[in-house]
């Protein structure tokens, strides 16, 4: 069990901003910038690819909703939305979740990019696997 089913069950406090059926919004506990808020299926999953149609809908509908709202609130006018999958990837929780973190001034995420070139084999061989991987 990780701290976030503990926070949907109520057993940890958290500053609540949203709840559905499927889905609890709060803020994070340590903000990259003012209003980061955290984003997270109900459904106890480690990673997104594990996700049932039912929760990643769920989190789908509410996602520019939640954005908007995190807009409004902070006067921001521009924020990425985060989602880590593995340790590798910087994931601390493993338990499904999307950060919503507004760009204010200097703050908010950094990111790095060391952008590659896509080679036209390469790109065939991907999109052959990925197809094949969709059934
Ligand atoms: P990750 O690196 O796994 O994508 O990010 C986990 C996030 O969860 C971090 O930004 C961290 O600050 C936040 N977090 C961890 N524990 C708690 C907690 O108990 N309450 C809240 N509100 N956020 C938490």
């Amino acid at each position: 069990m990780t701290i976030f089913s503990r926070i949907i069950a109520g057993e940890i406090p958290c500053h609540r901003v949203y709840e559905d059926e499927h889905v609890l919004a709060f803020l994070d506990i340590g903000p990259l910038s003012d209003g980061h808020l955290l984003v997270i299926p109900k459904e106890a999953k480690a990673q997104i690819h594990e996700l049932s149609d039912e929760s990643a809908a769920a989190i789908g509908r509410v996602l520019p909703r939640l954005a908007r709202a995190v807009m409004q609130a902070t006067g921001a006018t521009a924020y990425n939305i985060l989602q880590n999958n593995g340790a590798m990837a910087h994931q601390a929780v493993m338990h499904v979740h999307f950060h919503i973190i507004p760009r204010i001034g200097t703050s908010g995420l950094g990111v790095g990019w060391n952008a590659g070139k896509l080679e036209g084999a390469r790109a065939a061989d991907l999109v052959s696997r990925m197809k094949g991987a969709l059934g």
